[in-house]
């Protein structure tokens, strides 16, 4: 299943997407009405076939516009800093990273989180004054969406415990993220976690099959498979829930690979006008565009 949600005809819908068929279908009723349908799909369990029975509407997927997949965040997303080995030297080496240690490769999942006001969709521009940042980056990501209130998940029961993906970018303001030590401020300005255009379940976006790759201006900086994670899924769910619940509709971005704008001499940050382009494999291709103050 791939599900989203859009505006179609002047209404905001939740939307079943086919990309076989480059077609979208859009879902009515009780559901359709719920502040945040696509959480109550994850929480309630409900299948493609639950709820094609109420679908009222089609239209081709291209003429199609996308909502952030969830309408709100309920709890600040949690986030994986070097998770690929190529990024972590180039974080390192970049001299961004106020809390570099003795060594560029963690020996444990490094875990931040960016707040709930991050949320932002496909189609959304990536905002900020110029006079507050000026080395705004990108951060291609696989997101993990969780689907089941869950405690102490060993590895090997962790994908179970996973509701699907969806592609994100964890922009990040790297002179704060360096200034304040603490990478929160950062990573959490207003809009600066986009994602979608929609969630895949993994029957439709199988693990062992994703891959992550960004563009900016159509110049192809990022592209990894999910298997160089340093901390793979299963590990990242195992470590999180044995310190916290973790519940339906949280979020894990897992970490973003080689190639972000302080890896390049000079660095390249992002510039007003800029388009980003984060494409994951069955999840579609989330574009934004950088507007500056
Ligand atoms: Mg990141």
């Amino acid at each position: 299943m791939k599900i989203g949600r859009a505006t179609w005809a002047g209404k905001t819908r939740l939307a079943l997407i086919d990309e076989q068929k480059q077609e979208v279908l859009f879902i009515e009723g009780g559901l359709a009405s719920h502040l945040n349908p696509v959480l109550a799909v994850i929480e309630q369990g409900l299948t493609a076939n639950d709820l094609k029975s109420a679908a009222t509407d089609r239209a081709p997927l291209a003429e199609v516009k996308f909502l952030p997949p969830l309408s709100a965040f309920v709890r600040n997303v949690i986030a994986v800093g070097k998770n690929y080995h190529d990024h972590a030297m180039e974080f390192d080496k970049s001299g961004f990273n106020a809390t570099s240690g003795a060594s560029a490769i963690p020996a444990f999942p490094q875990i931040f989180t960016k707040a709930t006001t991050t949320l932002a969709g496909p189609n959304d521009a990536i905002r900020f004054d110029s006079k507050h940042t000026s080395s705004v980056d990108y951060e291609g990501e696989l997101g993990v969406v969780i689907g089941a209130t869950c405690r102490n998940v060993s590895k090997a029961d962790a994908l179970s415990k996973v509701f699907g993906f969806v592609a994100l970018n964890d922009v990040t303001a790297r002179d704060l993220q360096k200034n304040h030590a603490q990478w929160f401020l950062g990573k959490s300005l207003d809009g600066f976690c986009p994602l979608g255009p929609w969630i895949a379940t993994q029957d439709d976006a199988p693990i062992d099959s994703l891959r992550v790759q960004t563009w900016v201006n159509g110049e192809l900086r990022q592209d990894a498979h999910i298997s160089q994670l340093i901390f793979d899924v299963a590990t990242l769910v195992e470590t999180l829930s044995r310190a916290m619940t973790l519940q339906p509709g949280d979020i894990i971005a897992t970490g973003t690979p080689v190639g972000v704008g302080i890896g390049f001499t000079p660095p390249k940050f992002l510039r007003h006008g800029d388009q980003v382009r984060v494409a994951v494999t069955g999840l579609g291709e989330l574009i934004n565009r950088v507007e500056t103050l």
